[in-house]
């Protein structure tokens, strides 16, 4: 006779305050056989308080692909799986993807329980415009590798959101000014549904005094959201320049990675560099 297959069920869970666990998620994490976990030590709690029994598993990026085979050849057998992150929507800057392309590839069905998820709570808060964005996730821990991908984000007029941890967001924020220019209209959200949330709204060059200024500013969890370019910051020669100037800066002063800059791309080199 043939089992009824299992359904792999992609679970969003808080990110900060418990009570936004959504009541369908609750149940759903009742009711499954087992749950796929980053982290199955931080998800015991919130299964704990939703009085779900079911059986845990870890899934991180290490083992995604061997555990992947074993939790498909689970729903195969029948069993109901949630897949959890430590916080906010699975796949978002945590693993699932090779989970849920091995259960779709299997003919299995995948539903999500949507639910919290930083980047889009902190779009919804920022006041930038929201119609059309790009999630870039973690930038690069290396500096220069940070600058380098910033660079070919330097022209992108859509709303560009970032994660970044509190060892980095200073360096980071730095790193945005030398290469979208201070200017920039910029968002740091800090902490969302959490107590001492904070969303500060300012020009990048606005943005770095207010961090450095303040320790506190600079603990916690972080969405950086950065306006497009716009007006001259779409102009692509210096958006070219501003990339090469970057680049540059790398290996010489500012001064002369400016001059060169410059010379290389015909982008103004005052704009590239105020000094
Ligand atoms: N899957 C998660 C989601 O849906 O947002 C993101 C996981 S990623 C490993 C963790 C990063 O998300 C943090 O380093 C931070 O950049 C961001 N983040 C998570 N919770 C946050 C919060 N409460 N406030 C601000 N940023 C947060």
């Amino acid at each position: 006779m043939d089992t009824k297959k299992g359904r792999l069920w992609v679970v969003a869970t808080p990110i900060g305050n418990l009570d936004d666990l959504a009541p369908r998620a609750a149940q759903v994490l009742r009711e499954v056989d087992l749950v796929a976990a980053e982290d199955t030590r931080h998800s015991a709690p919130l299964l704990a308080r939703v009085g779900s029994r079911a059986a845990m598993l870890a899934l991180h990026d290490h083992n995604e692909r061997e555990q992947a085979t074993r939790i498909v050849e689970a729903l195969v057998a029948g069993k109901d799986v949630a897949l959890v992150a430590d916080a906010g929507t699975p796949l978002v800057s945590d693993p699932g993807f090779r989970l849920v392309r091995a259960a779709r590839e299997a003919g299995l069905a995948v539903s999500p329980v949507p639910g919290p998820c930083a980047a889009i709570a902190a779009l919804s808060v920022a006041g930038l415009p929201s119609d059309r964005f790009v999630f870039e996730g973690f930038l690069p821990s290396r500096g220069a590798a940070r600058r380098e991908q910033l660079g070919t984000l330097v022209a992108e007029s859509r709303t560009l959101i970032f994660y970044e941890s509190s060892h980095r967001i200073a360096e980071t924020l730095a790193d945005m000014v030398t290469v979208f220019g201070g200017d920039r209209r910029a968002v740091v959200a800090r902490e969302l549904t959490k107590v001492f949330e904070t969303v500060l709204d300012d020009t990048l060059d606005g943005l770095v005094a207010r961090v450095n200024a303040d320790a506190n500013q600079q603990r916690g969890e972080f969405v950086v959201l950065v306006a497009g370019a716009s007006g001259e910051g779409a102009d692509a020669t210096l958006a070219e320049g501003r990339r090469v100037f970057a680049l540059l800066r790398e290996e010489l002063p500012p001064a002369r990675a400016a001059k060169l800059a410059a010379a290389i791309t015909g982008a103004p080199r005052k704009q590239l560099y105020e000094g």
